[in-house]
């Protein structure tokens, strides 16, 4: 059944924002954010009012001026997450946090538990409410934007808060591929354009290259295909204002001001007002004292460089991944509040050689994206294909707590892949797979997603079962995991139910430490397989040699006992302390056993033949 035939309602967009949320239609008259001019910015703010009923956005802000308990914000940083993942960030921020299912974090009102999930449906909800009375039809479907970085449990429970907001989710899209849609939208472009959406807003920075191939090219539409995507996320506007606030402090005259939500605010407000003049002030009483706060254009500017150049190594990154220099790119489209920094826009377009793409709104671009998204799902707009890619690579655990990856970062979803492997133990009827994301080598480096056992494998000698395991991720970026036993066709299906999320930090953290770390982990890994390759051969080697020693000479068999020996040497000082040997070394001596072995593995097969016990 078509999605048009499901339901004749139109299927809206929300960016559901940390801070702000908005929705938006794609019709006729082109896509547009509801809501006015003035109000289409709904704070992502509930207020909790004491006879059970909540307010959201604006009022909500209002509401809880004098009663901060009751009211939350911020529900996306703690969506999908533990307790005490974000026990920190929440003592820091003054949430009082409690313990959901599975450990999740809840917030505490009025002694009651309330779910970040059940925060993010009223934030839906209302949005939901104001597209039905702007637009004058039921809507039961949206298109639903998430950051590129969430994980599976977070976009989970994204579409958790939806379902409790009676909104089905036609398609979660990543926050700058849809901005990247809003951009394309009814340009003519040309054949294979490149594009840049540098996403950089209050908490977290993107950087996202895309392709718009048009339908000219042997295509029935335009196809919006990401290429390579990247992100700092501990880098945003919020990382200025504390940067801004330091530098006040440092001023030896000046005032010691603490790193409070007022002195923040004002920092803000002062660096948002240099996006249109030359200097700003600002006057506040603390201690009951009144003092001035005062910023110059060119302070701003060299405050926000470290984070600047930060993003600009981002976007390097994002060209070396996709192998695009800069000359191929034909458009930069600036996403995210803090883009209206003038050193930002100067240093983009410097980093691009180009002049910016300006004309969208960076608060809207994404919800208009999103609406569009929508338009495509509901049949409305057949001009247009949207393929996203996977921002983590995923894969699983294998020997010695190395990983193997399945699906790389960056690979065009939906995505299928498929490895094959067998039992290391003769006799052995279950596996048990661990499911990991990130980019390093070994599973203590990676997030796990889950662990789960394929049982019930007839016993058989090792290496003989056929183990395959399937990864598939949708067009939400949602894995699940099939592993199958051929000969006997035992099944055993993953429900990646993690029992908590990537946190957008971690994600960035295991990202760029996957670069500064990766000839570490390369070396490791080796070491790994050496160790076990190694140790199988030792025991191999072993039981021939114990066969059909007396049938060799005595020298060659002193001389496999040394290498035998020096061997298992190497594999204990590997396993006492991995970077205490050198894999060069260790494989050289690997090397010599196995030449060495095959004299004692040709006589041991000879005597099987032959039926003939020695010794
Ligand atoms: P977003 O997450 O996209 O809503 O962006 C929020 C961030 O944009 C906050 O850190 C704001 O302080 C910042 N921001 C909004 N307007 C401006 C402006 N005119 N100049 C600099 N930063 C801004």
């Amino acid at each position: 059944m078509s999605e048009q035939s499901e339901s004749a309602s139109p299927i809206v967009g929300i960016d559901l924002g940390t801070t702000n949320s908005l929705i938006a239609i794609c019709d006729e008259a082109g896509p547009r954010v509801l809501g006015g001019v003035v109000s289409a910015l709904v704070p992502s703010v509930v207020f909790f009012e004491t006879d059970g009923s909540r307010v959201v956005g604006a009022e909500a802000v209002a509401r809880g001026t004098n009663a901060p308990s009751r009211m939350v914000s911020s529900s996306k940083r703690f969506i999908g997450r533990t307790a005490s993942e974000m026990r920190a960030f929440a003592a820091a921020s003054g949430v009082e946090l409690c313990e959901g299912p599975r450990g999740l974090a809840g917030f505490v009102i009025d002694g009651a538990r309330v779910l970040p999930q059940e925060v993010s449906a009223e934030i839906l909800g209302a949005l939901r409410a104001r597209a039905e009375s702007e637009l004058g039809v039921p809507i039961d479907r949206a298109v639903i934007t998430v950051p590129a970085y969430f994980d599976d449990a977070q976009r989970q429970a994204t579409r958790d808060a939806a379902r409790l907001a009676g909104l089905r989710v036609a398609r979660l899209v990543n926050e700058p591929t849809a901005a990247s849609l809003a951009y394309g939208l009814g340009r003519a472009a040309q054949a294979g354009e490149l594009v840049v959406i540098y996403d950089l807003g209050g908490g977290t920075f993107d950087c996202t290259l895309l392709e718009i191939v048009p339908k000219t090219e042997g295509l029935e539409t335009d196809c919006f295909q990401v290429l390579a995507t990247a992100g700092d996320t501990e880098l945003g506007g919020d990382d200025i204002d504390r940067a801004i606030v330091d530098y006040w402090n440092r001023h030896p005259s000046g005032p010691r001001l603490a790193d409070s939500a007022r002195c923040l605010a004002v920092a803000a407000r002062l660096k948002c007002a240099l996006s249109t003049t030359a200097f700003a002030e600002e006057s506040i009483t603390l201690g009951g004292q009144s003092i001035t706060l005062a910023l110059t254009q060119s302070e701003l500017d060299s405050i926000a460089a470290p984070f600047v150049d930060r993003t600009l190594a981002c976007c390097r990154r994002v060209l070396r991944d996709a192998k695009v220099s800069t000359d191929a790119i034909a458009r930069v489209v600036l996403v995210g509040g803090s883009t209206r920094l003038s050193l930002v826009r100067r240093e983009v377009a410097k980093c691009f050689g180009q002049d910016l793409y300006l004309a969208l709104d960076p608060d809207r671009v994404v919800a208009l994206g999103a609406a569009i998204q929508g338009a495509i799902l509901s049949g409305n707009r057949r001009d247009l294909l949207l393929l996203d890619v996977l921002p983590l690579s995923l894969g699983l655990e294998t020997v010695g707590g190395a990983t193997t990856k399945l699906l790389m970062r960056n690979t065009p979803i939906p995505a299928r892949a498929t490895e094959k492997f067998s039992t290391s133990m003769d006799g052995q009827t279950s596996v048990k797979l661990q499911v990991v994301q990130g980019e390093r080598e070994f599973v203590e480096h990676c997030r796990s997603l889950g662990t789960f056992h394929l049982t019930g494998i007839p016993p058989m000698p090792a290496g003989i079962p056929q183990l395959e395991v399937v990864f598939l991720v949708d067009q939400n970026g949602v894995l699940s995991v099939r592993a199958v036993e051929r000969r006997s066709g035992v099944t055993a299906v993953l429900q990646v139910i993690p029992s908590y999320g990537l946190t957008e930090e971690e994600a960035s953290r295991m990202d760029s430490e996957s670069i500064t770390h990766a000839r570490e982990d390369m070396r490791r890994h080796r070491v790994t397989d050496l160790c076990v390759h190694t140790k199988l051969d030792i025991k191999w080697i072993s039981d021939a040699l114990k066969r059909v020693r007396s049938a060799l000479e005595a020298s060659y068999v002193l001389d496999l006992e040394r290498r035998l020996a020096q061997l298992s040497a190497m594999v204990s000082a590997a396993e006492a302390d991995m970077d205490s040997v050198d894999p060069e070394a260790f494989s050289s001596l690997k090397q010599g056993l196995d030449v060495a072995s095959i004299r004692v593995h040709e006589c041991a097969i000879a005597h099987s033949i032959r039926g003939t016990s020695i010794g």
